[in-house]
């Protein structure tokens, strides 16, 4: 998908569902995907350089997230592989029997919420919380459902649909007085919000490569040391909690995107919500009776979630080949159950139906601002 002078514009607003690879990351991982192919597990001497490769890589994901320690970090195939292997890891690894209780919300990502499913089958308790019609998850509902036979709680710090940012800091201190570990999916937040592990206060973070421009089949689990958690398929690498061949092109690809990310975040925050602004203003003038979904306050920079009575999503999306948009989430895309992100802060379903996520993000210029704000409305005066 990229734009040149002779053909249509193309203008790509689905930067939840993935982000396009950013040329100084694919720079960084080049040498890996030609000539410094060894295995960072091997003792000859091409192996040891990408051990110490693989080393430069971890520490700098080590402080994006100021974690204190290097072996806190566990890459692994992506956020789905690293939510899976924080949920099922910490019930796995717990102490005592009795705990293995999982208390998650209502707005997670379907990894996650497989991942409880996964452990509800096995005979583990699950305890789903509710968000409020802006998408927020409160402490004190959080606290409501606590108990000592908890051992993890899985929160994540932004809405993948609506864009929400939960208050983590404040969630974290209700889960650590309970003695329960706290998991938070950090995927969505990871490029546009600061992510200090001991600030949020949180054992498990997940990140995702492909969502912060970097690129996809990669991700990382930060573990706080001491934490108990069992791998999901065991072996040497990465500190016997994820065995296989190291992928150090995208380890390396990921810790360059994170550092990327967190170099430009203040001055990208700003020029992308103001797109996302103009975008989101033109669209209520242009379509008086959408309605915005999500937190106005607390939503990430480049998300605006749109519902238009009286259209299907599907069909503004279909109607409009020169925009890549999204309706719900590319995850349940081929699915005609409404988004349960969408069920869950008050949509009807066919209001759900009725809801477009568009995604700014690092190459979203002015022009295809005015572009999409023209087309989507020209598409659903048609369509209606
Ligand atoms: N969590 C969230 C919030 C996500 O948006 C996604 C991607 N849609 C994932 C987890 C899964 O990430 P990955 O593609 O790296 O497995």
């Amino acid at each position: 998908m990229s734009n040149d002078a002779n053909s249509p514009r193309l203008v790509y607003l689905d930067h939840h569902a993935t982000t396009p690879l950013d040329p100084r990351v694919l720079t960084a991982m080049m040498p890996f995907l030609t000539d410094q192919y060894a295995n960072p597990s091997s003792a000859h001497h091409f192996g040891r350089q990408a051990q110490r490769c693989l080393r430069e890589a971890r520490k700098s994901v080590q402080h994006a997230l100021a974690a204190s320690h290097e072996s806190e970090i566990i890459f692994t195939s992506g956020a789905t592989e690293a939510n899976t292997l924080a949920i099922i890891g910490a019930v796995a690894g717990r102490q005592w029997p009795d705990e293995g209780h999982i208390v998650t919300t209502a707005i997670e990502h379907h990894s996650v919420h497989a991942a409880c499913d996964q452990l509800k089958k096995q005979g583990y308790s699950v305890t789903t919380v509710g968000v409020d019609s802006e998408g927020l998850v409160h402490p004190e509902d959080i606290a409501a459902v606590m108990t000592p036979h908890i051992t993890v709680v899985s929160v994540m710090l932004a809405n993948n649909e609506i864009g929400t940012i939960q208050p983590i800091a404040s969630l974290a201190d209700v889960v650590t007085r309970h003695g329960a570990l706290f998991h938070v999916d950090a995927v969505q937040g990871a490029g546009a919000l600061p992510l200090n592990v001991d600030e949020l206060g949180v054992d498990l973070l997940t990140i995702s490569a492909h969502k912060i421009y970097g690129p996809k089949g990669v991700g990382a689990l930060y573990v706080r040391r001491g934490t108990q958690i069992h791998a999901q398929f065991s072996g040497t690498q990465e500190y016997g909690l994820r065995a296989g061949t190291t992928n150090l092109a995208g380890i390396v690809g990921l810790a360059t995107a994170l550092r990327i990310a967190i170099e430009e975040r203040t001055l990208e925050a700003h020029r992308v919500s103001g797109l996302r602004n103009k975008l989101e203003h033109g669209l209520l003038a242009a379509i008086p009776d959408a309605r915005l979904n999500g937190s106005a306050r607390h939503r990430l920079p480049g998300n605006l979630s749109l519902t238009i009575p009286g259209i299907d999503a599907t069909d503004v999306i279909q109607a409009l080949p020169d925009i890549a948009l999204s309706a719900g989430s590319a995850c349940t895309t081929g699915t005609s159950k409404p988004s349960h992100v969408l069920s869950a802060i008050g949509l009807s379903p066919s209001e759900a139906r009725a809801t477009v996520r568009i995604g700014v993000g690092r190459w979203t210029s002015e022009r295809d601002v005015d572009l999409a704000k023209r087309r989507i409305a020209e598409v659903v005066s048609e369509l209606r």
